[in-house]
């Protein structure tokens, strides 16, 4: 990869960023790369981005247009799906006044100190200036995405009962299966949202509704299970 990026270092200023993509095309590292990124994905390999969709592509978060010596940064790689790499984020990348990044770098922060999940609602909403960037670029609240989640919260509420019957019931099997469900679930940042608020200090109110759910978010065992 360093021989790669110093190749890209060395041409022209104004060539680098056509020799990185021609690089980057060209490339027999892209396949392991994918593999890599496929392994660390929630559910069965889903986009980072918008947590629904398959992740096709290798996305750049710092895109080659700007930072054509990041292209083989792995740092730099997220899988992405096809609608977001190509159509959502682009190569957009906003930056605030002192040049440091406005989006959510997922390999190094926790989106949650940025975004607040409403689960009633399957809607963001930002705490920052780079959540509120994040929401912009990612297109978080659009494509029909609340909707997968609200959707997302039910089928995680409904195996983690049927889970807790099959532990009072000491199936072991059982609950592994349910276990299993929520994991390979599209929006895997639902449950890990529903996980992160039931220790919240509002968490009566965001599980009003149901506070045996609630009950069982705070389960050591269901947590220890879930918790990436
Ligand atoms: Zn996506």
């Amino acid at each position: 990869m360093n021989t790669l990026t110093q190749a890209i270092n060395v041409a022209p200023s104004d060539e680098r960023c056509a020799k990185a993509r021609e690089s980057w095309r060209s490339s027999t590292v892209r396949k392991p790369i994918r593999a890599a990124l496929g392994d660390m994905a929630a559910g069965l390999e889903t986009c980072m981005y918008c947590g629904e969709s398959r992740g096709t592509d290798i996305d750049h978060f710092d895109p080659i247009a700007r930072n054509p010596l990041r292209a083989f940064d792995w740092l730099n790689h997220l899988l992405a799906c096809s609608t977001c790499n190509s159509h959502q984020k682009r190569d957009r990348f906003p930056v605030d006044e002192d040049g440091n990044p406005l989006l959510v770098d997922p390999t190094s922060e926790d989106p949650f100190d940025h975004l607040l999940l409403t689960l009633s609602l399957g809607i963001y909403s930002p705490l920052t200036p780079k959540g509120k960037a994040t929401i912009e670029v990612c297109g978080l609240n659009d494509r029909g995405l609340p909707r997968g989640r609200m959707q997302a919260r039910r089928v995680v509420g409904l195996a983690l009962r049927a889970w807790n019957e099959a532990c009072e019931g000491n199936r072991s099997g059982e609950m592994l299966e349910h276990v299993h469900t929520v994991r390979e679930q599209p929006f895997a940042d639902v449950c890990q949202s529903m996980l992160r608020q039931a220790f919240s200090p509002g968490a009566d109110v965001v599980f009003g509704d149901s506070p045996d759910l609630l009950a069982l978010l705070r389960k050591p065992e269901l947590r220890e299970a879930l918790l990436r």
